[in-house]
């Protein structure tokens, strides 16, 4: 074939694909056009989960006549001007891409009048083809539908997933913007049914309910930090709402969802060691920068950012989500299961542990936000939150029971145990870190996953007590082992240390390293079932009474149950009925 100039047609397409990816993209361009137009009320008609229309329409500033055929021409804004501009955007479209696009894949229809306007106008255009400029009576503002979205790019159509999905991505969409600008009127339809209704009244937490549920939203903390040029506001779940994966966690940047790994590993950074392994908070944040301070043309859908100080705002959003998670102090109680009700009578119980490691610390990478930097002192927890316990003895071969001054405490061993190994391990207590030097080293394959996490580790795997080195492809041979693991056999102790370590992952050093620590210290805990001698028993609840953080385990499981005397006194109608 001769190189040629791609038709009109065939490079707008092209140029759709980037944009337009399937009907939420559109409801999104749509939705921030109004936006952008200052509306007040968004009204949204979805059918056939946005394969047979899209409506959005708005009361906004509306669109003069004699620009409307502009408006639906590539690289046509009236948002930017120069690529000066490109520095300050302050609103959430400027590429003049959206409109075009969506309408050289579908059957577009744009109808508007500018305020002040006696009248509106209307144009179609179909696969591209634009029509005529007609004359119309139209309220003010700007309606456009979008009918058979991709009725021409047939190869599009056969992607798009089910409509159960595409609705769902539709009201996840509509909802989380809908969170994000909290006076704004949404109103969202999907095949005649009202699906959200938000008032514009500022109350986010009504939204709230809709995005999670009530029972969620109802357990949401309120985020809230004002620093000089940056704003965090939103809702993140507490230590003990959790899910599975990354998709319950959201940022908006200068009110444009973004997604960006850093902001979640930031997030995540300020759950250190109250999430189990695996397991994710939730979070809805909004964040406000100088417009300077951000630049938001990095992607055809503008769903990434780059800031210009990453830095100062990932640890920012740290500090605000760490403020909200120790501003909450949850009340004892045993109804439900227990670790859904952190307990702690007096303090809340989330100490920054870390803290107190910074100085050891190995250097953040270069890439990634140094987060402990620039934590303030004042806002670290005094440790011993425990009173001083009194040992009554062991049950079932798995609890300690003992007495303090405000009732009984439960303690489950092996969890206890993990604790104060960790706190130990991460303080790198000489006895916790120690190294037993194998006789005769063993040589161990593992799995490439876990391969790569053993190579990039090596040095983080000496500091506690694995000296290892890489001997062939994906096979190590092991010198010496953590004393702590000293029973083990050395191949399947650094199998169970880095196997599945979840490899979507790109965690920060410190977590990887909090992980593989963690790691250690499940297996060299005590389990239930094993029968602690009094002195153990005794040694243990010392220990845990040192702790930073004795009520949870690393994996933020609860260390104990609380029985306090009042609890005790209720439960056994002593209180009231007198
Ligand atoms: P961009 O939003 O990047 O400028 P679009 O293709 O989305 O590009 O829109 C092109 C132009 O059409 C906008 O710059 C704006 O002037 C006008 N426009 C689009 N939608 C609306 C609307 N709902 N209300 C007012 N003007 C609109
Ligand atoms: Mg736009």
């Amino acid at each position: 074939m001769t190189i040629h100039i791609l038709p009109d047609e065939v490079a707008s397409q092209i140029a759709a694909g980037e944009v337009v990816e399937r009907p939420a993209s559109v409801v999104k361009e749509l939705m921030e056009n109004a936006l952008d137009a200052g509306a007040s009320l968004i009204t949204i008609r979805i059918e056939r989960a946005g394969q047979g229309l899209i409506e959005v329409s708005d009361d906004g500033c509306g669109i003069p006549p004699e620009e409307m055929l502009l408006a639906v021409g590539r690289h046509a804004t009236s948002k930017l001007s120069s690529a000066e501009d490109l520095f300050h955007i302050k609103t959430l479209g400027f590429r003049g891409e959206a409109l075009a696009s969506i309408a050289s894949v579908s059957r577009l229809a744009l109808v508007s009048r500018p305020q002040g306007s006696a009248g509106g106008a209307a144009l179609t255009v179909d696969g591209g083809r634009i029509g005529a400029v007609e004359t119309r009576g139209a309220p003010v503002g700007t309606l456009v539908r979008v009918e058979d979205l991709f009725y021409n790019v047939p190869a599009r159509l056969k992607f798009l997933k089910q409509d159960a999905t595409e609705r769902q991505q539709i009201d996840g969409l509509v909802t989380r913007y809908a969170l994000a600008y909290p006076h704004v009127r949404f109103h969202l339809f999907q095949d005649g049914k009202a699906v959200l209704q938000t008032s514009g009244s500022g109350n986010r937490r009504e939204t709230l309910a809709h995005l999670y549920g009530v029972d969620t939203a109802r357990q949401m903390l309120e985020v809230l930090l004002e620093e000089d040029d940056f704003r965090l506001t939103g809702f993140t779940s507490p230590v003990a709402l959790t899910r599975s994966n990354r998709r319950e966690i959201t940022f908006f940047v200068n009110g444009r969802w973004v997604q960006d790994a850093a902001l979640n590993s930031a997030l995540i950074q300020a759950y250190h060691t109250y999430l189990m392994v695996g397991r994710f908070p939730l979070a809805a944040l909004f964040i406000q920068v100088l417009p300077e301070d951000v630049d938001v043309n990095v992607h055809p859908a503008k769903a990434e950012v780059r800031f210009r100080r990453p830095d100062a705002i990932f640890s920012a959003v740290q500090r605000g989500v760490r403020r909200a998670l120790l501003a909450y102090s949850p009340v004892p109680s045993l109804s439900g299961p227990a670790w859904q009700t952190p307990i702690s009578q007096n303090q809340p119980d989330l100490a920054w542990e870390m803290a107190g490691d910074l100085k050891n610390a190995p250097p953040a990478q270069p890439s990634l936000p140094d987060l402990h930097a620039t934590l303030p002192d004042d806002e670290e927890l005094p440790s011993g939150q425990l009173p001083l316990l009194r040992l009554i003895g062991q049950v079932g071969l798995t609890y300690l029971v003992a007495e303090g001054p405000d009732g009984l405490y439960l303690i489950d061993q092996h969890a206890a145990h993990e604790r104060v190994l960790f706190e130990k391990l991460m303080k790198r207590t000489p006895a916790a870190v120690a190294a037993q030097t194998l006789l005769e080293p063993a040589v161990v394959q593992l799995q490439p996953a876990a391969a790569r996490i053993v190579e990039k580790e090596l040095p983080t795997l000496a500091r506690y007590g694995f000296n290892v080195e890489l001997f062939g492809p994906n096979t190590f041979r092991i010198s010496s082992l953590p004393v702590l693991l000293h029973r083990m056999d050395p191949a399947a102790a650094l199998r169970v240390i880095v196997e599945d370590f979840e490899e979507d992952e790109t965690p920060l050093k410190q977590e990887v390293e909090a992980r593989l620590v963690a790691r250690i210290c499940k297996r060299a805990a005590v389990k239930a079932g094993y029968q602690m001698s009094q002195e153990e028993q005794r040694a243990l609840v010392t220990d845990l009474e040192r702790c930073q953080s004795p009520r949870t385990c690393p994996h933020g499981r609860p260390t104990m149950i609380h029985l306090s005397v009042d609890l005790l006194e209720r439960q056994f109608g002593r209180q009231g009925s007198r």
